[in-house]
């Protein structure tokens, strides 16, 4: 844990009591503050109470008196649709309001770094596909390489819950745009922007504030290093932003749509293949199709990224080359989980929406492609473009019959289940084909999360390919 220093004696209140807020209290407890608890769900706060943690009712009169900071979690509106109501009391009241990133970021830096050899550092990954992989991929290549580092955020570990840094740690944080819209401390070393497209729009009064929530990441401290994905308007504007001529190596682009040329830092992929430019000069080329764990183009994008974080850090191309061969996956995305008779079977469970079941779909070759759940606003209507891959698919859930009138000309079946669909897209898949579950939506009409229909996916393929 990573006790949260400059609020000794004063009170802070805290909203939202799941992972983040848990981890938020403890810390601020262990820093010396007087930390308060709330969630509108009483089962949360009985979890609190249970953690030894003081309850404090935010809806009471007088109950933002003598507050020093709110401290509220991700899921919490803060602004649009509109403020939750304890967050607009503390606007009200001029009781600053934060997050566990922004508490992070002042924590961080502790004096015994004056004894570190190698001073620690942050890598923050943010944009609206690929953090997970990119952040665990990078966290990946320091591993393999003997590094110390942590890997915090978005993704499975609260900030807070980092152990302190030791000497030369490099800490990766995953962070979404609702954390980053919000810290008050926002000072990485090293930004990451994969890329833009349209999400939680109602989160963030449209794509602007969605993008504009992104950009804090690189305009509150100015990181040392940007890497910016530029195959989206967005991404070629912050780029600009961020560098002061083309030669600026401050900023290195990332592409996977073109050849990127010019004297500054550039990593693109192209047909497979990743290269680094600097300067004018090519410094590496690595062949990416044979990276099991990292199929398709999107994946490619999520390897130029990290290779140039890991760059960023002055390991050699050779070395991550390496690390990016052993990187398995990560699981419910592009997880390739059996191959029987030359067909494999890949969950990618986590594309929930349109877009990332585009990835997935321009991936692999020919598909078998299992689809359907909770569908989003528009359905599958924007991934007709992309069905030249799918010899037939196989609709389970809620959409299945949207979907299915959306499919047009491409061949499917209504299979209801996961069972069902894996047990016929198995039978008819023929060697060289691969089974894929991108759902392009969400998973709640069926399981709990993407995770248990990822689970689900799995047990049934396993259980026909043993
Ligand atoms: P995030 O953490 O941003 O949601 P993930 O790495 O968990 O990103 O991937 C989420 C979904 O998006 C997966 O279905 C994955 O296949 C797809 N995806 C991963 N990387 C990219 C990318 N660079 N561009 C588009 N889609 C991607």
């Amino acid at each position: 844990m990573i006790p949260v220093r400059g609020y000794e004696g004063k009170k802070i209140a805290v909203l939202g009591l799941g992972r983040s807020g848990l981890a938020a209290a403890r810390a601020l407890e262990a820093g010396g503050a007087i930390a308060l608890c709330w969630d509108d769900s009483p089962e949360a706060r009985a979890g609190a109470e249970a953690a030894g943690l003081t309850l404090h009712d935010l809806s009471r009169p007088g109950a933002f008196d003598g507050l020093a900071a709110l401290i509220t979690s991700p899921g919490i509106p803060h602004l649009y649709p509109a403020p939750n109501r304890h967050i607009a009391r503390a606007y009200a009241m001029g009781v600053p309001v934060d997050n566990d990133v922004g508490l992070f970021f002042r924590a961080f830096a502790t004096p015994e770094w004056d004894r570190f050899d190698q001073t620690p550092k942050v890598i923050a990954v943010t944009g609206s596909n690929g953090k997970s992989t990119t952040s665990a991929l990078i966290h990946h290549i320091l591993e393999d390489l003997g590094r110390p580092t942590q890997l915090a955020g978005n993704i499975g570990r609260g900030v807070l819950d980092l152990d302190p840094a030791g000497d030369g740690d490099v800490v990766v944080l995953e962070l979404s745009s609702y954390q980053t819209e919000l810290a008050r401390a926002l000072t990485p070393d090293i930004a990451v922007f994969t890329n833009l497209s349209p999400d939680h729009l109602d989160r963030h009064g449209g794509l602007g504030g969605y993008f504009a929530a992104k950009r804090r990441l690189f305009a509150e401290g100015g990181p040392d290093r940007a890497i910016i994905g530029v195959d989206e308007a967005e991404g070629q504007f912050l780029a600009d932003q961020m560098g002061e001529g083309p030669g600026d190596d401050r900023v290195i682009r990332v592409s996977v749509a073109q050849k990127l040329t010019g004297p500054g830092w550039q990593v693109f992929a192209r047909k497979g293949f990743l290269s680094e430019y600097r300067k004018g000069r090519q410094v590496a080329s690595i062949d990416l199709r044979a990276m099991k764990g990292l199929p398709g183009r999107h994946n490619h994008q999520n390897a130029c990224a990290a290779y140039a974080a890991a760059r960023t850090l002055g390991l050699a191309p050779r070395q991550i080359e390496a690390a990016l061969a052993s990187f398995t996956g990560l699981p419910h995305r592009s997880q390739l989980v059996a191959q029987k008779d030359g067909v494999a079977f890949v969950n990618d469970s986590k594309a929930t929406n349109a877009d990332s079941a585009a990835a997935a779909l321009q991936a692999f070759d020919r598909l078998r492609w299992i689809a359907g759940g909770l569908g989003k606003e528009g359905g599958i209507a924007a991934l007709a473009p992309h069905l030249g891959h799918v010899a037939k698919a196989y609709l389970i859930g809620h959409s299945a019959r949207e979907f299915a009138l959306q499919l047009g000309d491409t061949p499917h079946e209504i299979c209801e289940t996961m069972e069902q669909a894996v047990a016929r897209a198995a039978a008819e898949a023929e060697p060289g084909e691969t089974v894929l579950l991108a759902p392009a939506a969400a998973s709640f009409d069926q399981y709990a999360d993407f995770e248990a229909r990822g689970e689900d996916f799995i047990r049934h393929v396993k259980a026909l390919t043993g």
